[in-house]
């Protein structure tokens, strides 16, 4: 029987043990040792592909730009590239890269809350596809930067119409409570100030993104009719046509195919965690919902010439990337009982084995800013029963530095299962590290950062 995390084609198991693309993960743990980052480039490719089918179900142009936050390595960045998409970027070193893995200044996109001139300079020059504007101080500060270089600025507003999703407080960005964006009526404004043929301001679009990992499509529905009805007012009240309408990424990812350590987690985590939405199914119903809501055909036509932007990150890149460790300590200890949260019991233990890995926050921060799930495995016996409960932590001199949660959020489960007897130097998987992992590595504690490998690489071996 396949484990409920098996993808064919991808992630399997072979003679016992996990391979990658084909490629065995102990092979690759020899190779390069741990921690290493695994990644396949042909998952990245087919994520593409499901998100460029958007295209397939909306009567408009649509653009997928990968939100290179989420992981901005080079041969990532080359990858999604040639699979077709466009690019999102977040900072001038975010532009260089982009721009140095190939994509051309008509694919960027660039957005931000705190840009400076230089940043804006070198995407005015570059003459990418949108800065993304965040405030009208910033879209004064663009215009200034703009006129100095005698350039027009291809500008986009980002708003926050008080779009609420069903995910973290802290990935929230559509409310008035988060730090982004600009009011619907700033924005307005905005458009009255500079006129449709301004020379240094070309204000094209309009951009919202709800947050990350959203469990539901309704939130989708409800921000691109904002996008929508904020398109219609802006061309009834000032004039503008835009050319782009941004609904921004945050697509989920189901970090619990395999549920079997989820059972003390809360439902709500759970569905966060188990999200599985198809993307092109989210905008088709989107679509309708937009369509069906312009009452005069004229509204609608606004819609003909437009063309639709979404910027995935972690449905591009999550699941196409592993993290091999190894353990490299282990121990018991006696648990003392008036310390047991009465409702996450877990088994009934009177000690707790410990695994201590070489995979710390340091290369996986979110499991610490947001106690966010990796389902573990054991990489040599992954087809055998991972039935016996550990307490598994990293490597780093800090307390927080553990795959459960001991702030009481209850997010993550306080044992993580794993077959019998694992020993000191056997090699576990993280699967689903993908994203916002690489691009966040900082070398705490003087810890080497992990190698990043790609499975092609060792088609060869
Ligand atoms: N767009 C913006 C503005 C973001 O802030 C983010 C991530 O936080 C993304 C796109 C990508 O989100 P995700 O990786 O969840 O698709």
């Amino acid at each position: 029987m396949n484990s409920a995390w098996e993808i064919e084609g991808f992630l399997q198991i072979k003679n016992g043990v996990l391979h990658i693309d084909g490629v065995s993960t102990i092979r690759i743990a020899e190779k390069h040792d741990t921690p290493v980052f695994v990644f396949s480039e042909k998952r990245t490719e087919n994520n593409i592909n499901r998100l460029l089918k958007i295209g397939d179900v909306i009567d408009c142009r649509v653009k997928v730009c990968y939100a290179a936050k989420a992981n901005s390595h080079k041969r990532i960045l080359e990858t999604v590239r040639n699979a077709g998409s466009d690019i999102e970027v977040n900072s001038g070193g975010e532009l260089k890269m982009a721009l140095d893995a190939g994509f051309v200044p008509e694919q960027i996109i660039f957005n931000g809350n705190s840009k400076t001139e230089k940043e804006l300079a070198a995407a005015i020059e570059a003459g990418i596809y949108a800065i993304q504007s965040d405030s009208f101080y910033e879209l004064e500060l663009t215009e200034k930067v703009a006129r100095n270089l005698g350039k027009r600025a291809n500008v986009s507003l980002r708003l926050v119409p008080e779009i609420e999703s069903e995910t973290l407080h802290g990935l929230q960005t559509a409310l008035l409570t988060s730090k982004f964006g600009m009011m619907p009526e700033e924005a307005l404004d905005a458009f009255r100030r500079w006129s449709p043929d301004d020379a240094f301001m070309n204000l094209c679009g309009i951009h919202l993104h709800i947050g990350s990992q959203n469990p539901k499509s309704e939130p989708y529905s409800q921000a691109f009719l904002a996008l929508f009805q904020n398109l219609v007012k802006i061309f009834q009240e000032t004039g503008h046509r835009l050319e782009h309408l941004n609904l921004g990424g945050g697509f989920p990812v189901n970090y619990l195919r395999d549920d079997s350590n989820a059972a003390d987690m809360p439902p709500s985590q759970k569905e966060l965690f188990a999200a599985d939405l198809e993307p092109s199914e989210v905008v088709r119903t989107a679509w309708e919902i937009v369509k069906n809501s312009a009452a005069e055909a004229d509204a609608i036509k606004l819609l003909d010439d437009i063309t639709l932007l979404v910027e995935p990150g972690r449905s591009i890149i999550a699941d196409a990337g592993i993290c091999l460790t190894k353990v490299r300590n282990k121990k018991e200890r006696p648990i003392r009982t008036e310390n047991r949260k009465p409702e996450t019991q877990g088994p009934a233990l009177s000690r707790d084995t410990w695994l201590l890995t070489d995979a710390g926050f340091n290369i996986l921060l979110s499991m610490e800013t947001y106690k966010w799930y990796y389902h573990l495995v054991s990489a040599a016996r992954a087809g055998d029963v991972h039935a016996t409960p550990y307490k598994v932590a990293g490597p780093l001199c800090d307390g927080g530095d553990v795959y459960f949660d001991i702030e009481g959020k209850n997010r993550l489960p306080d044992y993580r299962l794993l077959p019998e007897n694992i020993e000191v130097g056997d090699v576990l998987a993280l699967f689903n590290c993908g994203a916002y992992s690489v691009s966040q590595m900082f070398p705490y504690n003087g810890r080497e950062l992990p190698e990043i490998v790609f499975t092609n690489e060792f088609k060869a071996l």
